[in-house]
């Protein structure tokens, strides 16, 4: 299956409630109830309040007619104008290194591991540093994604100091001169404060060991909680400096629609979505093709 049809499928469930009401608004006669209508099914698509007022006031702009096929093309032109240029992760020139941060649950687990499989798919040795230490789980399933993809794992006992566990993986890293080095991070927000503060010095660890190197900060969001993961982003934002958003679990969710919430409430760019649980659900987000999955030119 192409990558393209790979997303198509993940996005079944948002096409069959999101897409396919808002196709049956297309349908209705020009006037005030159209846009009315509109808005609603924009609303009750997860894209959110003010994303969708935007949306509706550039359709107002535009002439309106009976023809949904012209209203589908008016709508695919301001989701893409919204989701923004293309955003890649920026690992260049090597050794890089990617914090993966995110409440527990969201997704960071998997998505380290398919990310070490994305690039060790693309040539570039990867190391992973199992910055969890909360979670002994977390630890054990990291080891195996890292076994899976063909990248060795720093640990330390449950418990460790994070920190210590990035500083020995940068380490590793540099003395093997690998390529990118991915750590994991804990994620239990009941210790908001200590967490936070637990992330900093990462950040700090990382800052001091690669001076002036390509650092990725990427928050992992599970895509259907909406709204909740706007505010987790905010806060994670705050303390250390997202530099990108993954969206995991699109294909889990028929919210698909959050993610134009996501991508407009928040100025940070969302560079990867997560379309399954296996190696290869991963890929960099493309407007283009995102919009190309959720509203198909029939
Ligand atoms: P963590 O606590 O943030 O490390 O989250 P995990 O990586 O352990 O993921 C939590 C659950 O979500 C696991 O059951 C994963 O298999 C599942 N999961 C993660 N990413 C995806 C995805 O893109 N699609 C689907 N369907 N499940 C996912």
């Amino acid at each position: 299956m192409s990558f393209f049809d790979r997303l198509k499928v993940g996005l079944a469930r948002t096409r069959g409630s999101f897409t396919a009401r808002v196709e049956q608004v297309f349908r209705q006669p020009p006037g005030p109830e159209f846009y009315e209508e509109l808005e609603a099914a924009l609303v009750q698509g997860d894209v959110g309040l003010p994303t969708s007022a935007l949306i509706i006031e550039r359709f107002r702009a535009r002439r309106d007619t009976h023809d949904p096929g012209q209203r589908r093309e008016a709508l695919r032109q301001i989701v893409v104008e919204l989701l923004g240029a293309p955003a890649p992760l920026q690992l260049d020139p090597p050794p890089a290194a990617v914090l993966v941060l995110g409440v527990n649950g969201a997704g960071k687990t998997t998505t380290i591991g398919k990310l070490a499989h994305h690039l060790r798919a693309q040539g570039r040795s990867v190391m992973l540093a199992a910055g969890d230490t909360f979670r002994a789980a977390a630890i054990d399933q990291l080891v195996i994604w890292g076994e899976r993809a063909g990248a060795a794992v720093v640990r330390h006992a449950p418990g460790a100091d994070p920190a210590a566990v990035v500083y020995d993986a940068l380490a590793a890293v540099r003395a093997r001169r690998l390529d990118v080095l991915i750590a994991d991070t804990a994620g239990r927000l009941h210790t908001k404060v200590n967490l936070m503060e637990e992330l900093k010095k990462i950040n700090r660890v990382v800052a001091r060991e690669l001076p002036g190197g390509p650092v990725e900060r990427l928050l992992v969001v599970d895509a259907g909680t909406g709204q909740n993961a706007i505010q987790q982003a905010r806060l994670f934002h705050e303390a250390v400096g997202v530099t990108g958003l993954v969206l995991a679990k699109l294909d889990g969710t028929a919210k698909g629609g959050a993610v134009l919430a996501i991508a407009h409430e928040l100025a940070l760019p969302v560079k990867l979505i997560g379309i399954g649980e296996a190696p290869d659900d991963l890929q960099p987000f493309d407007p283009q093709q995102f919009t190309d999955a959720l509203l198909p030119v029939v």
